[in-house]
């Protein structure tokens, strides 16, 4: 096997064996850019090191081999006594993770050699002393495992209120022994003063940090591969620290904040590039190196164009200057903002170096979704009381409420309010509509609260259970004895999930202003937005889709480009006022009662209807009947059992009570829900089907489509739609009839079900509860956070489409469903219809649209137009 590359033999294509580091290294130095020779051991060989605890056979002879070509290139041998080579040995995995691994500078420094390298600059000591002192202290601390305030303290007695570059050649020698003594005193042994031994030590070093603690949490967060080890590079050293001619910086070719093009950039006269990192002097701005070194910057400038033209993309940059000389230590195409991305994707386009194509894939979903929420102002001074899920994002401010209630009251007044709850449930609606933000202690994203935030694009933050939420008495209170009372102002950011107490300033969204259509494109990020959108849209196959359930907000996802509604609950519909009438259906025991329940429904339900066809201007509609777990629409069990134990009870609270005890479920999510309730309540869906008929005959143009919850098997199905066809026939109404694919027997008999179904929707919430037997309104609070650190999913699977299991269920269905029916038009309307990865999963299994969330709409449409490029 060969483990090691020169820089000459690799190029940028090789990141998965010489890192994103030494792939890049290699591809400028063929660019025939200025980097320092030197060579790259592969990952092959850190994978090996790490499994097996020792270096691969072979490797040592080959970097003997390296380094023998690379001592004779420069002309003298790495820790030469009279003139010595020295290297820098870095870290560099195949994804950037920006400081968490180790870099040792100056391998090949020691008692003798150090003279050989004030000789060799001119007689210039004070830089010989600082490069072993620095040595030794990076050596020490990452090598050696010495804790490195150790040596930050010597360096800080010495120093006193100078800074570092006014220590002498004398103070520095004296430092070097310092740290000589802080090693012999630390590890018991002497400093290693054989040049060969400390590159040796240095690159296992480096292999090690791959498993450090910090780059194993960093991995996790940004879900990078446990696997993957990191490269090392071996790179004759260049000195930025021999005196004011020399230096070192770092330089973006476009501003990474807002990607406007220009010298974007930090330098540091007289230094190693650690010290930028650490920040231990001022450094000054790029700009100014035009003033001190003209000829460097104008080779910088000359070397940005490059890369850019090269890569077609910004690129940051490590450089360092060694006596007016400039050097390139690293290159990588750079981390942006959200509105940097937009921008510079339609920049490179109007310069020519990417189509269209291009730039819609150099963006994603989630940075849209970013673009869309207003933020708090990251400046601003702020104290954070808790920390929670982060729902459903956005930033919002108001007077914390107990109760839904209250929340109403307030607004009433025009009061923002944050709905403060340990959990929400259906009765908390009105409290939500009203509030500015909503905030539990307990539940999931995909708890009531969360879904519910979302869908009406309502800043949410769930699950924060260092919170002690105390709703009778009105307060929380937070670590470290925070109570925030009724009326107290908190701010809640749903992007991040973090609670603050006070107000925090926020600043509003352009981008959404302009998806309302209250905006022409104005400024230069919404211009790039709207360009990247329209062509996302020409790209796509999968259709959008909105789920609504109120002209409102069928309106609003209209503005936002939604095809058509995929999913209107109709049971959020019968909640407020109208819970009464449920209430009497449910607990109805003749037919007489039952059907003057019904008939108070039926107006009611044709109204809703109207009103969403109107709004949707002859889209499709795809209504589902009823599907309320019963625990959301009867009253407490408890509750009224306490009650009817007192004095007050009505005759009416009795038979109430003894109804909810027959109806009273443990498992209400797998009971009688969904199209079992259709089935058990005769008259109901029949309601709904005939106010959906008569709502179409109303208004013009209007497309329904009638949908059955919950369907497990196609006898279910077949009862359901006899009646429905009847109906529709009746009033002359053409609506399609399908089904929801949310219960595994369904998706494994689609072949069966669809005989009966015009279409499928995978309702993906359920499908996801049932497959994997987690309650969606449990486990994202109770272990989940466990499972995601012990690597058992990488995201929740509520979250993001699983594939290989739920996954697998779909691509079930749609194959055995349109083997029976070839023209089956199939959709999803879970959760996942607006989450980038589930779109691109829709796409690649063949559905025909997906269905999310108004605000969700533009990033579905985005990704969906990825997902086809
Ligand atoms: C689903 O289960 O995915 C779905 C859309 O239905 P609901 O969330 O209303 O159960
Ligand atoms: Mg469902």
């Amino acid at each position: 096997a060969k483990y090691v590359y020169d820089f000459t033999e690799g190029n940028r294509n090789l990141k998965d064996l010489l890192g994103g580091k030494g792939a890049n290294l290699a591809e400028m130095t063929n660019l025939g850019l200025p980097v320092p020779p030197g060579f790259t051991i592969t990952t092959d060989a850190c994978r090996h090191y790490l499994a097996e605890g020792s270096l691969p056979d072979g490797l040592e002879e080959e970097v003997a081999e390296h380094l023998a070509a690379l001592e004779s290139r420069m002309g003298r041998k790495l820790g030469q006594a009279d003139d010595p080579l020295l290297v820098s040995v870095r870290s560099g995995a195949k994804f950037s993770m920006p400081g968490m691994m180790e870099t040792v500078l100056n391998i090949g420094l020691n008692d003798e050699s150090v003279h050989g390298l004030a000789k060799q600059s001119g007689g210039n000591d004070r830089f010989a002393w600082d490069s072993y002192r620095r040595l030794i202290q990076m050596f020490g601390k990452t090598v050696l495992g010495i804790d490195g305030d150790l040596f930050e303290n010597a360096l800080d007695r010495l120093k006193g209120r100078r800074q570092d570059t006014d220590l002498d050649a004398g103070e520095l020698q004296r430092l070097v022994e310092t740290y000589k003594g802080i090693v012999r005193e630390q590890t018991g042994k002497d400093f290693p003063s054989d040049p060969r031994e400390q590159m040796r030590l240095a690159v296992m070093a480096v292999f090690d940090s791959w498993n450090a603690p910090r780059a194993i949490l960093y991995r996790r967060q940004e879900r990078i591969p446990a696997d993957l080890g990191t490269a090392v590079n071996i790179m004759a050293m260049v000195f930025g620290n021999y005196g004011d001619d020399s230096g070192t910086g770092v330089a973006f070719t476009r501003d990474p904040g807002s990607g406007r093009q220009g010298v974007y950039g930090d330098y540091l006269q007289n230094a190693q590039g650690e010290d930028v990192v650490a920040g231990i002097r001022n450094t000054m701005p790029l700009q100014e190196l035009e003033r001190i070194d003209p000829n460097s910057y104008r080779e910088l400038l000359g070397i940005m164009e490059t890369l850019e033209n090269h890569y077609r993309d910004l690129c940051d940059i490590e450089f360092t200057i060694e006596r007016g000389k400039l050097w390139m230590l690293q290159t990588r195409v750079g981390k942006r903002t959200a509105a940097a991305a937009f921008c510079i994707a339609t920049q490179l386009v109007d310069q020519g170096l990417i189509t269209m194509d291009e730039a819609v894939t150099r963006v994603t979903g989630d940075q849209l979704a970013q673009l869309m929420f207003p933020r708090f102002d990251s400046g601003a001074e702020r104290q954070r009381i808790a920390k929670g899920m982060n729902a459903s994002p956005g930033a919002a401010v108001g007077k914390a409420v107990f109760s839904s209630e209250r929340a109403v009251e307030l607004a009433g007044q025009g009061e923002d309010v944050i709905l403060v709850r340990r959990e929400t449930n259906p009765d908390d609606l009105s409290g939500m509509i009203a509030a500015k933000g909503v905030l539990t202690s307990r539940g999931g994203k995909t708890s009531h609260a969360a879904v519910v935030a979302r869908g009406m694009g309502k800043t949410c933050v769930c699950g924060a259970e260092e919170l002690e939420v105390q709703t009778a008495e009105r307060r929380f209170t937070a670590p470290g004895g925070v109570v925030v009372a009724e009326g107290d102002v908190i701010s809640i950011d749903g992007t991040t999930g973090e609670v603050f107490l006070g107000e925090v300033p926020v600043v509003p969204s352009a981008v959404v202003e302009y998806f309302e259509g209250d905006a022409e494109p104005a400024d230069d990020l919404v211009k790039a937005v709207d360009r990247i959108m329209r062509h996302a849209d020409g790209a796509r196959r999968l259709r959008v889709r909105a789920n609504a359930d109120t002209p409102e907000d069928a309106a609003r996802a209209r503005r936002f480009g939604a095809q058509g509604i995929g999913l209107c609950r109709t049971e959020h519909m019968f909640l407020g006022e109208r819970r009464q009438l449920v209430e009497d259906l449910v607990l109805a025991t003749t037919d007489e009662e039952r059907q003057a329940a019904l008939d108070a429904l039926e107006p009611l339900q044709k109204a809703d209807f109207i009103g969403i066809f109107r709004a949707m201007d002859g889209a499709p509609v795809t209504i589902r009947l009823i599907d309320p777990p019963l625990h959301e629409f009867l009253p407490d069990l408890v509750e009224l059992s306490v009650k009817a134990a007192t004095q007050e009870a009505t005759e009416k609270d009795r038979r109430l009570l003894s109804a909810v005890k027959r109806l009273h479920e443990q498992n209400p999510m797998l009971g009688l829900r969904g199209v079992r309730l259709g089935l058990v309540i005769p008259g109901l869906f029949a309601m709904q089907v005939r106010a959906i008929a008569q709502a179409a005959k109303e208004v013009p143009g209007a497309r329904p489509e009638i949908m059955i919850p919950l369907v497990a098997t196609v006898q279910e199905l077949e009862s359901v739609r006899e009646e429905a066809v009847k109906i529709l026939a009746e009033t002359g109404v053409d609506a399609l009839i399908g089904t929801m694919i949310e219960v595994p027997r369904a998706a494994l008999t689609a072949g069966q079900i669809a005989e009966s179904a015009e279409f499928f929707s995978f309702g993906t919430n359920d499908l996801t509860q049932m497959t994997w037997g987690f309650s969606r309104d449990d486990v994202e609070s109770s272990f989940f956070h466990r499972y995601l650190d012990l690597g058992i999913f990488g995201v929740s699977p509520f979250e993001s489409i699983d594939r290989d299991g739920v996954g697998r269920l779909i691509e079930i269905a749609v194959a055995e469903g349109r083997a029976a029916r070839p023209d089956l038009h199939l959709g999803i309307c879970g959760e996942h219809g607006g989450d980038p990865d589930s779109v691109h999963f829709c796409h690649d299994v063949g559905l025909d649209y997906v269905s999310c969330s108004p605000f969700r709409i533009p990033v579905a449409r985005l990704e969906a137009g990825r997902a086809a490029l």
